[in-house]
């Protein structure tokens, strides 16, 4: 069977991350989101379970105690991890699972799970980014900033990953991932057995 692997997308805050990677899975009914729990509150139109696992700080350290985070890490003044049961089983399952999560988070699984993708999403400018920050209207003056801020340390690490998607137009960055997704799954390393299931075809 084909391994599965971890589809890492991260990038700064409006890059439209949450856009790109909800529209990927409409559009890809076989890719697993990962549902990160974190310590921030909903924002309105958000679903416990759906978007996050919504849990308090002492469930969130209990839960890093139980080493039950694949990765956690501490972003914008909250915390935010990825479960990690879940994770495994899919992978092992053949899924390709799918998980948005910050820089800091992307590099602890890179050190682990060498294996996985690393896909990080860029904004055609920086000041489009502001924009989209702005625009969206969630966030407080402070929370802009900061996350504008932030913005500019991420992008250091865009040489850790293995692609980059320039989020100009949506439907150019869904198909450039799904690009790299299936170039990903023909990779012969994730099929040990290619050489013994093509003879089992029979032929000789
Ligand atoms: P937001 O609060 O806007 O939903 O997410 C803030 C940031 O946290 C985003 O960069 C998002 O990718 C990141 N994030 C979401 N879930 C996780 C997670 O499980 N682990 C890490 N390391 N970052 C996450």
């Amino acid at each position: 069977m084909a391994k599965g692997f971890l589809l890492i997308v991260s990038g700064p805050a409006g890059t439209g991350k949450g856009t790109v990677c909800k529209e990927l899975l409409e559009r890809n009914k076989d890719i697993v989101y990962s549902i990160s729990a974190t310590t921030r509150k909903p924002r309105v139109g958000e679903v416990d379970g759906v978007n996050y696992f919504f849990i308090d700080d002492e469930e969130f350290k209990n839960k890093i105690n139980n080493n039950e985070f694949l990765e956690h890490a501490y972003v914008h003044t909250n915390y935010y991890g990825t479960p990690k049961e879940f994770v495994i089983d899919q992978v092992d399952k053949g899924e390709i699972v799918l998980l948005e999560i910050d820089v800091q988070g992307a590099l602890q699984i890179k050190k682990n799970y060498p294996e996985a993708v690393f896909v990080f999403l860029l904004p055609p400018t920086m000041e489009e980014l502001k924009n989209r920050i702005v625009k969206r209207g969630t966030e407080t003056p402070e929370d802009i900033n900061r996350r504008f801020e932030n913005a500019f340390k991420e992008l250091d690490f865009v040489g850790e990953y293995d692609y980059f998607v320039v989020n100009e137009k949506i439907e150019d960055a869904i198909s450039d991932i799904e690009s790299i997704i299936r170039a990903e799954s023909v990779r012969v390393k994730r099929h040990s057995d290619i050489k013994e299931k093509i003879i089992s075809q029979g032929g000789k």
